[in-house]
């Protein structure tokens, strides 16, 4: 192996963790920060609220890179998820996939608001016809998919009247491939930003509580492209996925029953499912466990293997999360 490949943006699995601020809300709670972070050491340092003894009092934990809540959008992108969209443009697979618990920022670092603010998703469109628009010699086909995982049960976010169901179905040569999935072929970023709106508005149609449809199920935005040179007969394919994944809560701290229950320990086995497969990819073992759910079944020709994959565990700082926010920065510690 070469070893001047071996720096960090190099590696398959990169873990990253990002602190929001403490939002308006908390602020009149009167909750403080128990977060530090130190960016140039990728360390993010968590105070116990509660601890009794000095040597219970803070938690450290260490990652491929760690962002505070002054950071910005396009620091993010171009520090982490550019390489890989510039991986993805030359034939390889790829996954971003924001974690953490509802009202962490995983919407936000996904999609973002207007202008500066703009997420990863509708930057990585734009690095996407950057380089389509400066490339000679190439001929490219881009089409997005946009699904949901709710329930363990897909749902086709760009055709979401259609009734035909949707599995997962192992073909030769193809790997896994959604059954009845639309492929919406795209010319622009006006496209795929029209396709990414479409998916959002579909997400929420028809739910009675759209905000805790969307924290429950996972939204995976997936663009493929297929690139042919002039000159040679072979035919490149990159996949990237951009997941925004059901928050990682703890479902007994919300007295869930029932059908809910049920639901809860679907999303629960999913995320723990993804978690598996990524620690098994970083420590690079022998069997990686895919098969354990629908999201890590469908994602797995773009985990592991040539792919990179980016997890983007998300904390809040407030004293009051201090148990959730060190479950996630536990869940990304393994995943390291
Ligand atoms: P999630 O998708 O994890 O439930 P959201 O992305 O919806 O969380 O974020 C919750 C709230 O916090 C939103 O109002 C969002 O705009 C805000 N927010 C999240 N991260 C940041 C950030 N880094 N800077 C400013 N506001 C943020
Ligand atoms: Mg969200």
């Amino acid at each position: 192996e070469n070893s001047l490949e071996r720096n960090s943006s190099n590696e398959s699995v990169q873990v990253i963790v990002r602190c929001r601020p403490l939002s308006e809300k908390e602020l009149e709670a009167k909750c403080v920060s128990v977060v530090k972070i130190y960016p140039t050491r990728g360390v993010i340092e968590v105070e116990n609220p509660k601890a009794r003894s000095e040597n219970e009092k803070n938690k450290i934990f260490t990652y491929d890179a760690v962002y505070d809540e002054n950071s910005i959008q396009q620091n993010i992108y171009d520090e982490t998820v550019r390489p890989l969209v510039a991986s993805v443009l030359e034939g390889y697979n790829g996954c971003v996939f924001a974690y953490g618990q509802t009202g962490t920022g995983k919407t936000y670092t996904m999609e973002g608001r207007a202008e500066e603010e703009m997420g990863i998703v509708p930057r990585a469109f734009e690095q996407i016809w950057a380089h389509i628009d400066r490339t000679t010699g190439v001929e490219f086909l881009v089409s997005v998919r946009y699904l949901e995982i709710y329930m363990e049960e897909i749902r086709d976010l760009l055709r979401i009247k259609s009734t035909k169901s949707h599995e997962l179905r192992e073909i030769n040569g193809q790997g896994v491939i959604v059954t009845n999935l639309h492929s919406q072929t795209c010319q622009s970023v006006k496209d795929m930003l029209r396709a990414m709106r479409t998916g959002n508005n579909n997400r929420t149609t028809g739910m009675t509580n759209m905000n805790e449809h969307s924290s429950r199920s996972h939204a995976i935005f997936q663009i493929v492209i297929e690139m042919a040179a002039e000159h040679s007969k072979s035919i490149k394919v990159g996949k990237l996925n951009l997941v925004d994944l059901a928050g990682s809560e703890r479902q007994s701290k919300t007295g869930a029953t029932g059908d809910r229950l049920k639901e809860a320990t679907k999303i629960n086995k999913a995320l723990s499912s993804l978690g598996n497969v990524i620690y098994a990819l970083a420590e690079h073992s022998a069997h990686i466990p895919y098969r354990d759910s629908k999201l890590t079944r469908l994602l797995q020709d773009s985990l592991g293997g040539n792919s990179k994959t980016i997890m983007i565990a998300n904390v809040g700082p407030a004293n009051m999360n201090y148990e959730e926010t060190i479950i996630t920065l536990r869940y990304a510690y393994r995943a390291k």
